[in-house]
C-alpha cells in the first residue's frame, strides 16, 4: 500500500505524517505523509518542468499510457475496491462498481486523446482564413474529495492528460489511499516523471491559496463542497485562473402519478442509497404526486428497513458506516432539526450504539419547507414531500440554489421531457436512478457548479482555444 506522496515520479517521506482510518471500527489503517512548503513547491516545479515535453508528446503516445492505466486499473479492480472501502466505508460492491466507473476515465479519454479536433475556413468577410486550435492550458491543480476517491480522481487525471496538461493532484484527507494507489498505477503504465504528481499539504487552505497565487500553475479543477469551491474561485480570481468546479448537489426525485411505482422505488434505492447516500448525484428530496404517495412511500420504506448495515467489506451488507463519525453526526443533527420542524419519522432516524460511523437508513415524511429540503443530506436519509400538480412539482424541484442532477419518474415520455425542460439542473434522469457515465457531460448549473467533466466536454476544460487569423 503507498503511503507517500509522489512528486517528479519519486515516492518520498513529506514535512510530517496524518492519520488514515477504517470508518466501520475507527482504527488506524495507516499513516500517510503530509507536504510542508519544501514538497508543495518541488511539486508545482516537477509538474512545471515536465509540461512543455509532455505536450509535445504525440497524442498517441498519450492515448496509450492511459489506455495501459485502464487496464492495470481493470487487472486490479479487486485491490482497488478494497481500498476504496476500508478508507471511505462504502460497501465492497459500490466500491468495486466505482473502480469500474474511475477506469473508464482513462479509457475514455485515452480514445478522446487522438480525436481533439480544430477548425479551418472561410471568414464570412472572405479577407482571411480562419484557424482554430486547441492547446493545453499548463500545470493543472486537481483537489478531489473523499466520496468517490477514485473516480473523483480519474475523472480529471484522464482529460488532463489526454489534453497534454500536467498536474498536482490533492486528494482528500480522508481518502488519500485510493489516490495513491492510481497515481502508482499511472507510473508503472508508463507516465513520465513530473507529469503526475501527489500531495497532501497542510495546512490546506493556506497551502492551497498559495499554490492559486503561484503564477507557474494555470488551471484549478476542484470537486469537493460548494462552501470550499466558493472560497477557490476568490482565490483564483486574483490570477484569474481557469476553474472547472464540481460542486455540491440537492437532487430533486420527481415521481408522477402515472409512473410505474415499483420502478420508481428501485430507482430510488439507487438514486438515494449508492454510496450510502453520500453522493453529489444523491436524491435528496423526493416529491410524490398525492395520488401515489402513500403507496409509494410504505413500498419504498419497506425497501429501506430491508438493507442490511454493517462494516462495508462484510458480506450481505449494503449499507456501510459515513466516512468519519464527524461527517455522520453532521447527518443526525439534519434529522433532529427536521423532526424538530414537524418531519415524520417512517423509519430509522437514530444514531446506533458501538463503533463506527453508522446512519440507518431513514425516511421522512414532511412539509415543503422543511430544513433539510435546504440542506446536501450526504447520508441515507430519503425526506418525502407531497405534491399535487406538475407544475407544483417542477416548482417545488426547482426551490434550491443548487443544479446537479434531477430524478423524474412517469410512463408518459412527453410529460417527462417537459419537466426536464423545466427542470434547473444540468442533469435530469428520465426513469433511471443513474446517469453518470464517462461518455457524457457531467456538471451543474447554479450553485453546483461550473464546466462539465466527461463526455466531449471534459479535455476541453484542460485545453485552451486559439484563433489564428491568416492573411490570404
Ligand atoms: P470539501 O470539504 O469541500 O473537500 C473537498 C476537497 O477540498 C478536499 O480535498 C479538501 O481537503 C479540500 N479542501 C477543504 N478545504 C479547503 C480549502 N480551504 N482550500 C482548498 N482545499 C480545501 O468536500 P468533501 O466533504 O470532501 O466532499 C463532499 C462534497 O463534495 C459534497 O458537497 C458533494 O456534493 C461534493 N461533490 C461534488 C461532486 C460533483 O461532481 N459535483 C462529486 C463528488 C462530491 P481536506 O480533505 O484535506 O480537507
Amino acid at each position: 500500500m503507498r503511503s507517500k506522496l509522489y512528486i517528479n515520479g519519486v515516492w518520498v517521506d513529506g514535512s510530517g505524517t496524518m492519520p488514515v482510518y477504517d470508518p466501520s471500527n475507527g482504527s488506524l489503517i495507516t499513516e500517510v505523509a503530509t507536504a510542508g512548503e519544501v514538497e508543495t513547491e518541488a511539486a508545482i516545479a516537477a509538474a512545471y518542468e515536465a509540461f512543455t515535453p509532455w505536450a509535445k508528446t504525440a497524442p498517441r503516445v498519450r492515448a496509450e499510457i492511459l489506455r495501459k492505466a485502464f487496464e492495470i486499473m481493470i487487472a486490479e479492480a479487486d485491490e482497488l475496491a478494497t481500498l476504496v472501502s476500508r478508507e471511505n466505508g462504502k460497501v465492497f460492491s459500490d466500491a468495486k462498481a466505482e473502480i469500474t466507473y474511475a477506469a473508464e476515465f482513462f479509457r475514455w479519454f485515452a480514445e478522446e486523446a487522438v480525436r481533439i479536433s480544430g477548425d479551418f475556413r472561410k471568414s464570412p468577410s472572405g479577407d482571411k482564413r480562419i484557424l482554430v486550435t486547441h492547446q493545453p492550458i499548463g500545470v493543472s491543480l486537481l483537489i478531489t474529495p473523499w466520496n468517490y476517491p477514485a473516480a473523483m480522481a480519474t475523472r480529471k487525471i484522464g482529460p488532463a492528460l489526454a489534453a497534454g496538461c500536467t498536474v498536482v493532484l490533492k486528494p482528500a484527507s480522508e481518502t488519500p489511499l485510493t489516490a495513491m494507489a492510481i497515481v502508482d498505477i499511472l507510473e508503472r503504465a508508463g507516465v513520465p516523471k513530473g507529469v503526475v504528481n501527489l500531495i497532501l499539504p497542510t495546512p490546506v487552505g493556506a497551502s492551497i491559496s498559495k499554490m492559486l497565487h503561484d503564477p507557474r500553475i494555470k488551471n484549478l479543477s476542484f470537486t469537493g463542497s460548494t462552501e470550499v469551491g466558493r472560497v477557490l474561485l476568490h482565490e483564483a480570481a486574483d490570477r484569474v485562473i481557469r476553474c472547472s468546479m464540481e460542486l455540491g448537489g440537492n437532487a430533486p426525485f420527481v415521481v408522477f402519478d402515472d409512473a410505474d411505482i415499483p420502478a420508481a422505488v428501485q430507482g430510488l434505492m439507487i438514486a438515494k442509497m449508492r454510496n450510502g447516500g453520500s453522493a453529489c448525484t444523491a436524491a435528496n428530496r423526493i416529491y410524490l404526486q398525492r395520488a401515489i404517495a402513500e403507496a409509494f412511500t410504505v413500498e419504498f420504506t419497506q425497501a429501506m428497513e430491508a438493507l442490511v448495515m454493517g462494516p462495508g467489506m462484510e458480506s450481505g451488507v449494503n449499507l456501510g458506516p459515513s466516512v468519519s463519525v464527524k461527517e455522520r453526526d453532521k447527518i443526525a443533527a439534519l434529522v433532529d432539526s427536521a423532526v424538530s420542524g414537524g418531519a415524520k419519522v417512517r423509519t430509522g432516524g437514530k444514531v446506533p450504539e458501538g463503533d463506527g460511523a453508522f446512519y440507518p437508513a431513514t425516511v421522512l415524511t414532511c412539509e415543503v419547507d422543511n430544513v433539510i429540503l435546504k440542506n446536501e443530506i450526504f447520508g441515507p436519509v430519503a425526506p418525502i414531500v407531497i405534491f399535487d400538480t406538475d407544475a407544483e412539482g417542477i416548482a417545488f424541484a426547482n426551490e434550491t440554489d443548487f443544479g446537479l442532477i434531477s430524478y423524474i419518474f412517469s410512463k408518459d415520455l412527453k410529460r417527462a421531457l417537459q419537466a426536464a425542460e423545466g427542470i434547473e439542473s444540468g442533469m435530469v434522469a428520465i426513469n433511471r436512478g443513474v446517469v453518470s457515465d464517462p461518455a457524457a457531460p457531467f456538471g451543474g448549473m447554479k450553485q453546483s457548479g461550473l464546466g462539465r467533466e466527461g463526455g466531449f466536454d471534459g479535455i476541453h476544460e484542460f485545453l485552451e482555444t486559439k484563433y489564428i487569423g491568416v492573411e490570404i
